[in-house]
């Protein structure tokens, strides 16, 4: 009889895991148990009217591999975002400025004061600190100073994880730039010795100083590759089948379904968000449903408007806007998805999304849909200019959408390792581990495959 591994949750980690684990070894007897009657978890698009929303994720960056990888496997070929894509706003004192992504014309630039930008230069003289773990906010107001970190580090906190910067872990959100003050000294030190070994080995000496890489998604948007996936899964993938318990018995799993039914398997993997995988291994490890449960999740809103493109008089060239929270302002920021990605709408029609809650904002997410759509127009209308009554509303609504890496995050990753191996069969995936990024949790489920068919062949 061939290995049964179960696998639950059939988000983008379930889905890829599954699809490597069978890419390796046709033979192995995969099942994915997914909750909902639709896979995909964050990954979801509704073609609306016009409109082609995504629900959730709006793309991955091209300067990882995973998800190029994978959709290339899959014959399901990538789109660019365009040229706008590169242009990014943040909204202070008053008005969106643009952030100029080339290191020598930001120093040039008013973006930051004289005394912001002098300070943001001397981080190459800040000496290096030798620590375990320290506070988003601890390590940039220690490196580059109190305005860098407000203007630009701080919106970029919410824009990736909706996270509080005061709480959010620099080793497991952002660990190449832990490396580089760890490895180098510092980030300037960091960032001149990798583009000087760009330069030796004919890759070009540029390093820039925005995000890295190009937006891509799919024609069809990010749901594509969920489809895509579950149509090669076929029947391994079993959707509206949530997993509410799992028990050892003989060398493997019992697992308990919220239906009544039961199902028997030698391996078991959880993708499933942490406070879901807690609920299901509470009886079996007290320790690990605690510590998975530990991690936060905030709820964030994604409130979608359609208009005309006659009703918007602003410049449409632009990726977005985002918020640091010194402005106290009531959204995150917003994505011009129309102008990111030319197939979302019909040349005639743009497409905003605004983000509303996060870590420091919960509450908001949560608020009644007439309020929701209210404080998201009236902040558009004062931040963006966006005044126009749009033809197209839409709330997705993630009650618990991020998980958040808090100050020792890699600690409870060790200790839930170890925990973990206890149980010879069980596998704990997903992006409540190591990385939020659809790119991480397509690369973590290919890494998890190879550490199971390894296992398997001891
Ligand atoms: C609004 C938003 C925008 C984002 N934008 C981007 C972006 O542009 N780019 C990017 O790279 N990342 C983005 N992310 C992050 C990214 O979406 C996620 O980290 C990634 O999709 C998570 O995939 P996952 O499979 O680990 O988890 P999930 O997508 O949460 O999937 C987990 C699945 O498990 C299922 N499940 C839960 N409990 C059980 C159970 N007991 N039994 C069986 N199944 C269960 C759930 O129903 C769900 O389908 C965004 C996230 C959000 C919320």
């Amino acid at each position: 009889m061939s290995t049964r591994i179960a696998i639950a949750g059939g988000g983008i980690s379930g889905l890829s895991l599954a699809y490597a684990l069978l890419d390796k070894n046709p033979s192995l007897d995969v099942t994915v148990y997914e909750a909902e009657h639709r896979p995909g978890g964050k990954i979801y698009t509704e073609k609306v009217g016009h409109y082609l929303c995504e629900a959730g994720v709006n793309g991955f960056l091209d300067n990882k591999p995973a998800t190029l990888e994978l959709a290339q496997k899959i014959n399901l070929p990538p789109i660019r975002s365009n040229d706008n894509a590169r242009i990014r706003y943040i909204y202070f004192d008053g008005a969106l400025r643009r952030i100029p992504t080339d290191p020598a014309k930001f120093f040039l630039s008013n973006f930051l004061s004289v005394g912001g930008r002098l300070r943001m230069m001397s981080e190459y003289l800040v000496p290096k600190k030798v620590y375990d773990d320290e506070t988003l906010r601890d390590f940039a107001v220690r490196r580059v100073g109190s305005e860098f970190y407000e203007k630009l580090l701080d919106p970029m906190a919410s824009g990736i994880y909706a996270g509080d910067p005061e709480k959010m872990s620099i080793r497991s959100c952002f660990g190449k730039v832990y490396d580089l003050e760890q490895n180098h000294g510092g980030l300037i030190k960091g960032f001149m010795a990798i583009a000087k070994e760009k330069k030796k080995s004919g890759g070009g000496g540029k390093v820039e100083a925005g995000p890295g890489g190009t937006l891509m998604s799919f024609e069809k948007g990010m749901y594509s590759l969920v489809e895509t996936l579950a149509g090669i899964l076929g029947p391994r993938l079993v959707t509206g089948k949530r997993v509410s318990g799992v028990d050892k018995k003989g060398t493997g799993y019992t697992l308990h379904f919220a239906d009544g039914t039961q199902a028997e398997t030698d391996v078991v993997v959880f993708t499933s968000p942490a406070h879901d995988t807690a609920a299901a291994v509470k009886e079996m490890d007290a320790d690990i449903a605690k510590m998975l449960d530990d991690i936060p999740y905030p709820a964030l809103s994604v409130v979608a408007f359609g208009y005309r493109r006659e009703q918007i008089t602003r410049d449409l060239n632009l990726f977005g806007f985002l918020i640091p929270a010194k402005e106290k302002r009531k959204i995150l920021g917003t994505l011009f998805d129309t102008s990111i990605f030319t197939n979302r709408a019909p040349e005639d029609r743009v497409l905003l999304r605004v983000m509303i809650g996060g870590m420091r904002a919960q509450e908001r997410a949560m608020l009644p849909d007439d309020q929701l759509i209210e404080l998201s127009l009236s902040e558009l209308a004062a931040i963006a200019d966006v005044k126009a009554d749009p033809e197209l509303v839409r709330i997705y609504r993630w009650e618990k959408a991020i998980p958040q890496y808090h100050v020792g995050h890699y600690r409870k990753l060790e200790m839930l390792d170890a925990a973990a191996a206890k149980h010879k069969g069980l596998y704990l995936g997903g992006n409540a581990m190591r990385g939020v990024a659809v790119n991480d949790c397509i690369g973590n489920g290919f890494k998890l495959a190879d550490q199971i068919v390894g296992d398997l062949s001891k």
